[in-house]
């Protein structure tokens, strides 16, 4: 799946179901379900963030770059801060240096919760508790997003590498494929503009 998709689905979600939310409607919130949605694919050279982060696009620099960063964060942490939040963001760096494409952590559960963790922490921190709301939303969906294509994911890695998927599926890079998702982007641009007049109405 697209990262557009998946940034797409998670805010149609974050629109539908914000009211039950403690945080209800606001724009950080709306940022980071958008984050969330896209991060997962983190793992992969050529994916949305990776666009941006990596000056070369292939597993090598990813690799090396954020090994390298989360090797200086931890040596960091180490010699000064002694913080398990900086602790935790230097093991995620490294995570994300060797999982490769939809085999490995962050396209796990356990992923989602160590990167909810810091979130959580992080939302502590500054006061604004409902953040791991927000994040779990967009995390979860890109999940079960990559569960309805056929390559699924390791759901329940480290502890069992088999892809997980739900029982009706489709081939993402088919012509089929483009056409659902093209199909969920009109719907859900369709669903924006109708709850659009309900977030300004208070
Ligand atoms: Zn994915």
């Amino acid at each position: 799946m697209k990262g557009k998709t998946h940034a797409g689905m998670g805010i149609v979600t974050y629109l539908s179901i914000y009211n039950m939310l403690p945080g209800k409607f606001n724009y950080m919130g709306l940022l980071l379900v958008a984050f969330a949605s896209i991060l997962p694919d983190v793992d992969h050279p050529k994916s949305m963030i990776n666009k941006y982060v990596l000056p070369f696009k292939n597993k090598l620099t990813k690799v090396i770059l954020y090994g390298c960063v989360g090797v200086t964060l931890i040596w960091y942490d180490y010699l000064y801060t002694h913080s398990p939040i900086i602790k935790a963001i230097g093991i995620s760096f490294l995570i994300i240096a060797v999982s490769s494409h939809r085999s490995g952590l962050t396209h796990s559960l356990t992923g989602m919760i160590i990167f909810s963790f810091i979130v959580g922490y992080l939302g502590n921190m500054y006061n604004i508790h409902y953040l791991v709301y927000y994040f779990m939303i967009g995390y979860g969906m890109h999940l079960l997003c990559d569960m309805v294509t056929n390559k699924g994911v390791p759901l329940f890695y480290p502890f069992r590498s088999k892809k997980i998927k739900l029982p009706l599926t489709y081939r993402s890079n088919s012509k089929v494929g483009s056409a659902i998702e093209e199909l969920l982007m009109i719907f859900g641009l369709l669903f924006t503009i109708y709850r659009l007049p309900v977030i300004f109405y208070k």
